[in-house]
């Protein structure tokens, strides 16, 4: 019953009120390390399940939420957020430039073989939202989620297969 309220039934990743939950935990225990989160969504996803149906489809949001944790640290979490989306917390990152190298990492395996799924050789790319924060910002999860979801929409505007990382002139 717990279990069902706090992770997503397909990928069995945690869902939005755990990932919220877990975020708000983090930044209550400030410490001198600044925290990234990042939202993903994966590009032109309708087209995937349109060409090779929703079975697939599921498949497809499963390996990705199996391709972003491999790149997760021990106090990372990621968590499926609905349909494509996915958000991911590196906890403990002292420079954008890992949150960039993480968006790259990404970037990479995308272009890696999804489990066997028979989706031929089309490309399936994503974009991806980046806030970065610290303790002085005095931030709350609500904040920082709703950072990446705006830098997210930027990076879809921006062409999308790429990352944007939201400044505070970001709107
Ligand atoms: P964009 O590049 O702008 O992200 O466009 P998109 O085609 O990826 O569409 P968008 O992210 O806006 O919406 C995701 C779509 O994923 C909407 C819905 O048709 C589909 N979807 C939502 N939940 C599920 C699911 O659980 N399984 C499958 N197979 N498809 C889903
Ligand atoms: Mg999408």
């Amino acid at each position: 019953m717990e279990h069902n309220a706090t992770h997503d039934y397909l990928t069995g990743l945690p869902n939005r009120r755990l990932f919220k939950s877990k975020l708000t935990e983090r930044l209550c225990h400030p410490s001198s390390d600044s925290l990234a989160v990042l939202m993903l969504d994966i590009d032109d996803f309708k087209s995937i399940n349109d060409t090779f149906g929703h079975d697939i489809g599921d498949a497809v949001i499963v390996e990705f939420g199996k391709k972003v944790s491999q790149y997760l640290g021990d106090n990372d979490i990621v968590a499926r957020l609905g349909g494509d989306e996915f958000i991911v917390l590196l906890y403990s990152i002292s420079y954008a430039e890992k949150a960039e190298q993480f968006a790259n990492n990404i970037k990479e395996v995308m272009k890696k073989p999804w489990g066997g799924l028979e989706i031929g050789n089309i490309d399936v790319t994503t974009s991806i939202g980046i806030t970065i924060t610290n303790s002085e910002d005095n931030k709350d999860a609500f904040q920082l989620m709703k950072q990446a979801d705006i830098a997210l929409y930027e990076a879809k505007n921006d062409g999308k297969n790429g990352f944007y990382i939201y400044q505070d002139d970001t709107v």
